[in-house]
């Protein structure tokens, strides 16, 4: 999608430096990380919503969450980890096109707000 920053890392029309990459999605550091280790798992299709998602997109996203623990060693989850989906204003979603944080590699507590 024009004008989407995260279309413009998946094409490569951005250089960024990613940590994984499969047919599904790439995986980068977040610029502003809130753990010690904060990654951005993003889809390679846009779409911004969850509720948007086909029966193709469900079983991508499948595919996906399957994969996010088999990457344990270069995510560091092994001490666990927490997985976020912001989705629209109120969860402080900022870009419009679906992502999953990885949040690792330290105690968390909960604080929505
Ligand atoms: P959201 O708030 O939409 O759930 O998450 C967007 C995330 O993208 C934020 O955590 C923000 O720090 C991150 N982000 C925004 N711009 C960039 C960027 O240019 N590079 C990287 N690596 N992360 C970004
Ligand atoms: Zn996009």
């Amino acid at each position: 999608m024009e004008d989407c920053l995260f279309c413009k890392f998946v094409s490569g029309e951005i250089a960024v430096n990613e940590v994984f990459e499969n047919e599904d999605f790439i995986v980068i550091r977040d610029i502003n990380p809130q753990a010690k280790n904060h990654f951005l798992v993003i889809p390679k299709k846009h779409f911004k919503y969850l509720a948007e998602m086909t029966e193709e997109d469900s079983a991508m996203l499948g595919r996906i969450l399957k994969t996010i623990p088999e990457l344990k060693e270069l995510l560091e989850l092994d001490g666990g980890y927490r997985l976020v989906i912001n989705q629209g204003d109120d969860a402080g979603q900022t870009v419009p096109h679906l992502h999953i944080h990885v949040l690792s590699g330290q105690k968390m507590g909960w604080q929505p707000a």
